[in-house]
């Protein structure tokens, strides 16, 4: 069964824009890997950042343990990520070693800088991944250049506020009790989250624009995605293939 990974920059993001999409992909018997580039460790008012790497490390792998999920981290710094050579060398190690067939990465344009590099770190990793000659550590370079997707951004918008459109969309509402669970490993967000972005619901946000989406598609939950097609990255629609009848169409 083909490999799907799932790369974000933080802990919390997956589960607030995929977790669904990749809980009904665990119950087809796909292996599904959670990856974030960052253990997150910023994202406390009151733990070190080191505490907090720990503890938020610990709540990605609880959340990703829920649908079976095994779960990675580049150990890329919280608010510190770029698209640069070592970064870049990191995240091709990190896909070599999940070895998948679908990445699904960050949208390109977000409003974190962390999530826009991510994106842009995950899309070029996917095509050093194959090479060869780009040494990276002990994972042994992939047969060819997996099939590469975007999640929507958080909140659906661009900085500017423009709403991001899906190639197609992905019938969660059967998913949105084990999403919101897989959200909810997060505890440590909590009181963070009130104070940085003042969000007295923490999974408020997630469920808002997971109907959102499926108000798009005329269904209660759903999440979009979009398929990266440029060369030479693989144009079949590997994703939309798995998806059987939870597939949406615009
Ligand atoms: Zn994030």
């Amino acid at each position: 069964m083909p490999v799907v990974l799932a790369v974000h920059a933080h802990p919390d993001d997956i589960e607030t824009l995929a977790a669904g999409t990749l809980a009904l992909l665990s119950q087809r018997g796909l292996t599904v890997v959670i990856a974030t580039l960052t253990s997150g460790e910023c994202g406390s008012v009151t733990d070190d950042p080191a505490e907090t790497a720990r503890i938020r490390r610990a709540e990605a792998a609880r959340a990703a343990a829920l649908i079976g999920a095994d779960y990675l981290c580049a150990g890329l710094p919280d608010l510190g990520v770029f698209n640069d050579d070592a970064s870049r060398k990191a995240v091709t190690e990190l896909i070599r070693r999940a070895r998948p067939d679908i990445v699904i990465g960050a949208a390109p344009a977000d409003y974190h800088p962390d999530h826009e590099a991510a994106s842009q770190l995950t899309r070029d990793a996917c095509f050093a991944a194959s090479a060869p000659g780009y040494r990276t550590g002990p994972s042994a370079p992939l047969k060819a250049i997996p099939a590469l997707y975007f999640m929507d951004p958080i909140g659906g918008r661009t900085r500017e506020g423009a709403a991001v459109a899906a190639d197609f969309g992905v019938d969660i509402s059967e998913a949105m009790d084990v999403k919101r669970a897989m959200l909810e490993q997060h505890q440590s967000q909590i009181t963070w989250l009130l104070k940085q972005h003042g969000i007295t619901d923490f999974t408020a946000g997630m469920v808002a624009q997971s109907r959102r989406r499926g108000r798009d598609f005329g269904v209660a939950f759903a999440e979009g995605f979009r398929q990266y097609r440029h060369t030479p990255y693989p144009r079949e629609e590997r994703l939309q293939g798995l998806l059987g009848d939870r597939l949406l169409r615009p």
